[in-house]
């Protein structure tokens, strides 16, 4: 094969999608490549940027033939911004794509064939659904201060106070601090030279109750004209918290490790179903509520509980599954790393009168393995729903052995989901039955929820 080098141009098929959203197309030669912005179906000129030794990423130049997926973005930054992959995708497009993606990953690593695969649930408006966001604030190059979202694989700021995929009382939030950074002549931090304050502005929204809370990250330990900052926030409806967080540190990570209450109260109240849910600002909490709904009730109808069972709910946040399921079952115990998630799960479980749940603070594959042995704790079904990297394998080891009937397997990574399939079906289950929820519409992520049962 003749050499491929950087700013070679190609004509070439996208037959594919990656995970990460890029298309993917072959060139004659059969060297593969990764174009952002492009979808399967499309025919396009491409410039190679980067070069591997098997594969390499290009840049769309010139789209030639389009593909029947594609539809306008409307979003005026979604070329350059990290955050909605697939917004030129028609969701219908995307849904399928997702669902695709998760079939062909059960089969091909999970291994399993006979599964029931159930439509995937999309959203009816897949617009301003996220409770939650994180905008990073930030200098231009031309000086001004910008908050926005950060381009995909960098640090670099997109300029965006009207991201569409957030609800508008995120959106209204960050505007309300960039005029007080305005009028107060408030600085920005340079991640560059570690100086400057506001780093970045945290909101969580509950759908429900319309309750509001703000955390701000700074580089130091106070504001000034915190006063004016409150009284602009306060104004909008809902506005139930703000909280100061201190970061001085040189790192990525957003949040540093003292709080100070600034205004209000520091946690958030919403509903999921007809249970209340109080949430802290550490805790997870699913950022589609409308989504989470549909997605707890799948999980809930894979566990098929008649009320006689012991439940244990791994991963669990601040309870939101194991309260669902507490209704339904003899009794539920929860394990969960974050103090404060454990936390909020015991005061919602007392919130909502609910006497059979139990929770547990420390790490699934430490909390499982030990309570087996000491204490010979059972499960009739296991729910799980790790983060990203899925579940710890002793962990799994640990299920296996406690041979419960059912698992009920909430993964936001196929990936993961489907190399943990993979051992269960090793050691003595099946899957049986496996849907699809879109909780992150115009991005690439998808929710599944799988049902394993014992052979
Ligand atoms: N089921 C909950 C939370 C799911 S997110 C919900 O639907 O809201 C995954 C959760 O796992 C997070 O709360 C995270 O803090 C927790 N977690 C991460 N690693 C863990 C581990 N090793 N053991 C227990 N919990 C863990």
């Amino acid at each position: 094969m003749n050499e491929i080098r950087k700013n070679d141009i190609f004509t070439i098929e996208i037959t594919d999608l990656s995970e990460q959203g890029d298309g993917i197309g072959h060139t004659q030669e059969g060297y593969t490549l990764f174009v952002k912005d492009t979808l399967p179906g499309d025919r396009a000129r491409v410039k190679v940027i980067k070069t591997k030794k098997n594969y390499g990423y290009a840049r769309l130049e010139q789209l030639l033939t389009a593909s029947p997926s594609r539809c306008e973005a409307r979003c005026a930054v979604a070329r350059s911004c990290g955050g909605c992959r697939l917004q030129h995708m028609r969701y219908a497009d995307q849904l399928s794509f997702k669902e695709n993606r998760v079939r062909e990953l059960m089969t091909r690593i999970g291994g399993a064939d006979d599964f029931e695969f159930l439509p995937i649930i999309g959203m009816e408006n897949p617009w301003h659904y996220r409770n939650k966001a994180q905008y990073p604030v930030g200098v231009s190059r031309d000086g001004r201060v910008i908050a926005g979202f950060y381009a995909a694989r960098t640090h670099s700021i997109v300029e965006n106070d009207d991201c569409l995929i957030q609800m508008p009382q995120s959106v209204a939030v960050l505007r309300a601090v960039m005029s007080w950074m305005q009028r107060f002549h408030v600085t920005a931090y340079d991640e560059k030279t570690g100086r400057g304050l506001v780093r970045h502005v945290l909101t969580r929204i509950g759908y429900y109750t319309g309750e509001i809370m703000v955390c701000f990250v700074i580089n130091g330990k106070k504001i000034p004209h915190a006063q004016e900052l409150i009284d602009a926030l306060t104004q909008m409806d809902g506005m139930t918290g703000i909280v100061l967080n201190s970061n001085t540190r040189r790192t990525n990570v957003i949040l540093g490790d003292t709080e100070t209450l600034l205004w209000g109260r520091s946690r958030i109240t919403d509903t999921i179903g007809d249970i209340r849910y109080e949430i802290s600002a550490k805790s997870f909490y699913q950022v589609n509520p409308q989504q989470t709904e549909k997605l707890y009730r799948t999980a809930m109808e894979f566990a098929d509980l008649k009320g006689t069972e012991t439940v244990w709910d791994l991963y669990c946040g601040i309870g939101t599954i194991s309260l669902s399921a507490a209704r339904h079952a003899r009794q539920v115990i929860g394990v969960e790393i974050v103090p404060q998630a454990v936390e909020d799960a015991r005061r919602n479980a007392l919130l909502n009168g609910i006497e059979n749940a139990a929770f547990y603070e420390g790490k699934a594959e430490e909390v499982l393995p030990e309570k087996v042995e000491k204490e010979h704790v059972r499960a009739d079904v296991i729910i799980v729903d790790p983060p990203r990297k899925g579940c710890a394998q002793s962990l799994l080891a640990c299920m296996a052995k406690m041979a419960p009937e059912k698992i009920v397997y909430v993964s936001c990574n196929p990936a993961t989901l489907a190399r943990d399939a993979a051992y269960l079906r090793e050691n003595g289950y099946r899957v049986e039955k496996v849907r699809c929820c879109d909780m992150f519409a115009q991005t690439t992520g998808v929710e599944t929820v799988c049902r394993f049962v014992r052979q």
